[in-house]
């Protein structure tokens, strides 16, 4: 691979190892383990003098050029590929946090990386405090002496707000803590954390890095360093690794995340301008609207805003869920970044772990809506809430 090559030529491109058949494809090794000439080549591969697979939860050709794949386009110097996005965020999580530590996330996240940090972690005596990251005063003020890591989303699911990496990175090595972002809603083409100075990017593989709905998984990025934790301590024991299966169905669809993030990018600015214009609409949430408090971030953070729009209606809960409903094309579904157009209701779908008042905080009101802009033809997708917001 050429340092000079661009994102678009990378996502095809990079990873890639010659292999004995000559198939353009790499073929799949769905192998659970891997045979040793002799009883002395076993015993060096597991003592480290010798380079070489041995079993598939510690490493797998297929998943190998996954991994080398995401790390090029992320600018990492290492990946680990996971079971699903929770895997990964929970491996980036337990590498660098143990009992009495303390972490600093921001306050609207992923419902079930919320549940993580406040079920599972606190098990173990893990703390966690959430913060708005918009101010970053907050967050130096959350960071006590027992922190050590800062995690949060951006742009944050889900109202989109877009939060400084620049500045988050600042004060992660200012106070030496270890820095955390989930860059899912982004993919390495529109944004990529490391270069502003964030340790660990995560990854839902499950949304666009694969973009075709038939698989859950994850992507840890890290330095080498981390990454002996992360993989070889973490993920080992837990046992949350990537099917060599899945990790092959990501490769197909990891060659056209050029093509698609930019068709949904496009899709998705017309349909926040539509929402935007709209009378039922009281409020449209896409850092690619001059209105939203992100626009400020594009170009020199985030090269475009995706495919992920969240609006509220001007409705209760009733009429909100009967628009859903009656809304045509969609799917009412809770994932991102698949060929079809899909809506959920945060609030008693993806944001139901957090209790009442923790919405209310977090600013997930019954009526707010989010979407995933597909493929499709954009006129056909502007018609459907045309007409469901018509019926209203
Ligand atoms: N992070 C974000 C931003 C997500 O939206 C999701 C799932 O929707 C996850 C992490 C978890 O990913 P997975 O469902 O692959 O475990």
């Amino acid at each position: 691979m050429r340092e000079s090559w661009q994102l678009a030529t990378q996502v095809i491109h990079a990873g890639r190892e010659p292999n004995e058949t000559g198939a353009l494809v790499s073929p799949l090794c769905q192998s659970a383990t891997f045979v040793f000439d002799s009883a002395e080549q076993g015993g060096a591969r597991f003592a480290g003098e010798e380079a070489g697979y041995i079993y598939t939860r510690l490493g797998n050709p297929t998943t190998a050029e996954l991994e080398r794949k995401i790390a090029a386009l992320e600018g990492s110097d290492s990946a680990a590929a996971t079971a699903s996005g929770m895997a990964a965020v929970s491996a980036a999580l337990l590498a660098n946090l143990q009992m009495g530590d303390h972490l600093v996330a921001s306050n609207a996240v992923y419902g079930c990386t919320f549940a993580l940090m406040n079920s599972q972690l606190a098990k173990f005596g893990i703390e966690v405090t959430l913060v708005n990251f918009c101010n970053l005063a907050e967050i130096e003020a959350a960071i006590t002496s027992n922190t050590k890591v800062i995690f949060c989303e951006t742009p944050v699911n889900p109202h989109l707000e877009v939060f400084d990496l620049d500045a988050i990175a600042s004060i992660a090595k200012q106070h030496n803590l270890v820095s955390v972002v989930d860059n899912t809603f982004m993919t390495p083409l529109l944004q990529q954390p490391i270069k502003h100075g964030i340790d660990i990017v995560i990854h839902s593989a499950t949304k666009y890095l694969n973009g075709h709905g038939d698989v859950i998984a994850g992507i840890v990025c890290a330095s080498h360093e981390q990454m002996d934790v992360i993989k070889y301590e973490v993920l080992k024991d837990i046992g949350a690794v990537i099917s060599p299966h899945d990790a092959w169905l990501i490769l197909r669809g990891l060659k056209t995340l050029d093509v698609r993030v930019s068709r949904h990018c496009d899709n998705a600015e017309k349909v926040a301008q539509f929402l935007e214009a709209h009378t039922k609409v009281s409020k449209v949430y896409y850092p690619g609207l001059r209105s939203h408090s992100g626009n400020e971030y594009m170009g020199r953070q985030m090269k475009r805003a995706g495919g992920v729009i969240a609006f509220e209606l001007d409705a209760d809960l009733q009429d909100s869920i009967a628009f859903i409903n009656h809304l045509e094309l969609f799917s009412i579904a809770v994932s991102l970044g698949d060929a079809e157009s899909l809506i959920q209701h945060p609030a008693s779908m993806t944001h139901s772990p957090y209790s009442e008042e923790q919405r209310a905080r977090a600013g997930i009101t019954d009526n707010l809506l989010r979407i995933s802009v597909g493929l499709e033809a954009v006129e056909d997708i502007i018609a459907a809430l045309d007409e469901a917001l018509t019926a209203l």
